[in-house]
C-alpha cells in the first residue's frame, strides 16, 4: 500500500513539546500507523510561539466561542493561537494530508470534549472548519479497533478522492 500523510498532535510522537517539558507517546500509534503513513506532526501551542516550558492551558467561555488561557497568568493566547493557525492550515493542505490524530483531552488539540465538556479545542476546531471532510481522531478513540478500522479506511478514500 502506499503510504499516506497524516498530521499528528507532535507529543503523540514521543515529542518533549508539552507544557511541562515531557511528551505523551503513544506506541500504539507507531504499531498501527507506522508502517501505512508519513507523519507530520504538529504543535499548535510550541509553533505559534509560548515554548516549553510554559504554563498550562484552558479553555473559558461559551463553546462557540471558546478562549485560550494561561492557567495561572491568565493571559489569553487565543489571538496569537488563531493567526498562527490560520498560515499553517494553509501550508498542511499544500503538504496534501489525508487525515490528522489529535491528542485527545487538549485545549489546543482535543477533538472531542476537552476539560469537562467545554468543547472542542482551539487549534483542532479550526482544523475541522478549514479541513470539513477529512477524517479526523483523538487518539484515545482509536485505541477501539472498530474506530481505528474505519478511521484507516477513510484516510485511504480521502487519498483517493483528492
Ligand atoms: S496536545 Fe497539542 S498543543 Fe499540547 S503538547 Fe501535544 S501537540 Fe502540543
Amino acid at each position: 500500500m502506499d503510504k499516506v500523510k497524516l498530521g499528528i498532535s507532535s507529543c503523540l510522537l514521543g515529542e518533549n513539546v508539552r507544557y511541562d517539558g515531557r511528551h505523551k507517546l503513544e506506541h500504539y500509534l507507531k504499531d498501527a500507523f507506522g508502517k501505512l503513513v508519513e507523519w507530520v506532526p504538529v504543535c499548535p501551542e510550541v509553533e505559534c510561539g509560548l515554548g516549553v516550558p510554559r504554563e498550562a492551558m484552558y479553555l473559558i467561555g461559551a463553546p462557540e466561542s471558546l478562549r485560550l488561557v494561561a492557567r495561572n497568568s491568565n493571559i489569553d493566547h487565543t489571538e496569537k493561537m488563531l493567526e498562527w493557525a490560520k498560515t499553517r492550515l494553509e501550508q498542511l493542505e499544500k503538504e496534501g494530508l489525508c487525515g490528522f490524530i489529535f491528542k485527545s483531552d487538549s485545549p489546543s488539540c482535543g477533538l472531542n470534549s476537552v476539560c469537562s465538556k467545554k468543547g472542542i479545542g482551539i487549534f483542532a476546531k479550526e482544523f475541522s472548519s478549514y479541513f470539513k471532510l477529512m477524517p479526523a481522531e483523538d487518539e484515545d478513540r482509536l485505541r477501539d479497533d472498530k474506530i481505528r478500522e474505519r478511521f484507516i479506511k477513510n484516510i485511504y478514500i480521502f487519498k483517493k478522492r483528492h
